[in-house]
């Protein structure tokens, strides 16, 4: 008789085939609702045990219509990208082998696949070969680690050693951000016991980029330990901050400087938008994501930091039952978690599949597409193109016909598009507020996405807009 799990994942295997091969004909937006949701997966927990096959059956039939198609090539809402095929199944391998990547010991493998991904990544990214790294859930605890090293450094800097004495009482960390930053930060900085009196908003030009000169000002009122964040694709214009003016100017000053590259960061393995991110390397810490632009499975961030004794200081433990393995990582050294999934093997896969070249064409050619699809759904009537993308994030209005129609009237209208095009099932987008006004976001991350995508895309927002 056949083993019960490779059963079990036999019939998985058929159920992915048929998730995967409707991937063109699926409608992109989910249709259920939350009552049949809840009236299907909820209600009382069985009993008796179930059979491992009708519970992945019963499992695909009760969640099929409810889950969103971000994996198709014609989702273009926030940033979420597909999976690779090769990342999807070292994902799967990575669930059989059920490794806990807490340290060396405890799966040599994993630890070692997590460190040559980590060089492979600095490499690619255009990084110090010498900053320490860890594979994290995501961008926002890739954001917590690295700020996690900041604080401890330029509290340190200040003769306060926070390992000994915690933040009671240390000297007051002023934290300047984008006033269009990414949230995870906020509640990054919140974990780490800073609260809004800590963090500075510095006001952002046109095209989302912190001012020379109120970085400038800022830093010269602020005398003790401070922290700069900026931001390597901003999420809806994917814009990224001056680095070459505004690192050295921070770090002159001894301000430490932190990176939120969740996907723009990726974009430096481009030789084409290479120079946008020029002297995002003089940084101090740097954070990604792997599940958004690299198109590994959901979840995978990244954190790399230059001054790798605050890292580990900042992360590290000392359990009598951890034996450290002489000239081996242990991962536990320098992520938040103790226990956690080898996440290095999907990314490995990716890596390997695109190879440096495939990266490049897959970050040129999501250009490429966010390009031609606000440029197309800008040519239809009554539309307004607000941010023609750069990179892979472009921005679009729709407009009320009416005569007379105000601002107000043209965010209801962007709204009511939006729900539109997603309800043809043809295409996922999301809506943004930008400079106080409504737009829908264009934003390409997929390897899937085609020219056919593109343009059938396109047809959809015409028949909504005809
Ligand atoms: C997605 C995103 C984040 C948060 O990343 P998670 O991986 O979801 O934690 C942070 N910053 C930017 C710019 C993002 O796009």
């Amino acid at each position: 008789m056949m083993d019960e799990t490779v059963s079990t994942l036999r019939r998985t295997l058929e159920h992915a085939e048929a998730f995967i091969g409707s991937t063109d004909t699926r409608r992109v937006a989910a249709t259920a609702t939350y009552d049949e949701l809840r009236s299907r997966l909820g209600g009382e927990l069985n009993r008796d045990p179930m059979e491992p096959s009708q519970v992945i059956d019963n499992l695909v039939e009760a969640t099929k219509d409810g889950l969103l198609g971000s994996g198709t090539g014609r989702f273009y809402a926030w940033v979420i990208s597909g999976a690779l095929p090769s990342a999807l199944a070292a994902d799967w391998l990575t669930s059989t082998w059920d490794q806990n990547a807490v340290t060396y010991e405890c799966s040599p493998s994993a630890a070692v696949v997590e460190e040559v991904v980590g060089e492979w990544l600095k490499d690619l990214l255009g990084l110090p070969a010498e900053a320490s790294f860890a594979l994290t859930t995501g961008c926002q605890a890739a954001h917590f680690t690295g700020l996690a090293a900041a604080r401890h450094a330029v509290l340190e800097r200040s003769g306060w050693d926070l390992g000994a004495r915690g933040l009671f009482g240390a000297p007051e960390i002023q934290v300047l951000v984008s006033e269009l930053r990414h949230h995870s930060i906020d509640r990054a900085l919140r974990f780490l016991g800073f609260g809004e009196r800590q963090v500075v908003r510095l006001p952002v030009d046109d095209f989302g980029q912190i001012k020379v000169q109120s970085l400038q000002c800022a830093l010269a009122q602020t005398g003790g330990p401070s922290v700069l964040v900026l931001s390597a694709g901003e999420i809806n214009t994917g814009e990224f901050d001056q680095f070459s003016d505004l690192i050295p100017m921070a770090r002159e000053s001894g301000a430490w400087v932190h990176v939120d590259g969740a996907f723009g960061l990726i974009a430096r393995a481009s030789r084409s938008k290479r120079a946008y991110l020029d002297g995002v390397e003089l940084a101090d810490s740097w954070a990604t994501d792997a599940h958004k632009w690299l198109n590994v499975p959901f979840d995978c961030g990244a954190v790399f930091v230059r001054d790798s004794a605050a890292h580990l200081a900042a992360m590290t433990i000392n359990a009598e039952y951890i034996q450290p393995t002489a000239g081996a990582r242990d991962q536990i050294d320098w992520t938040p978690e103790w226990s956690r999934r080898g996440r290095g093997f999907a990314v490995y896969a990716a890596l390997r599949e695109l190879g440096r070249q495939g990266v490049e064409n897959l970050v040129d050619r999501c250009c490429d597409h966010a390009a031609a699809l606000v440029e197309g759904i800008g040519s239809l009537p009554g539309v307004r193109i607000i941010h023609r993308p750069s990179l892979n994030q472009g921005l679009v209005r729709f407009l009320d016909p009416r005569a007379g129609a105000d601002e107000a009237a043209h965010d209801a209208r962007t709204d009511q598009v939006i729900s539109a095009i997603n309800a043809t099932g043809e295409a996922f987008f999301s809506g943004t507020i930008w400079q106080q006004r409504k737009a829908m976001r264009v934003s390409v991350v997929n390897w899937r996405t085609t020219d056919e995508d593109v343009d059938r895309v396109i047809r959809a927002c015409a028949s909504v807009l005809g």
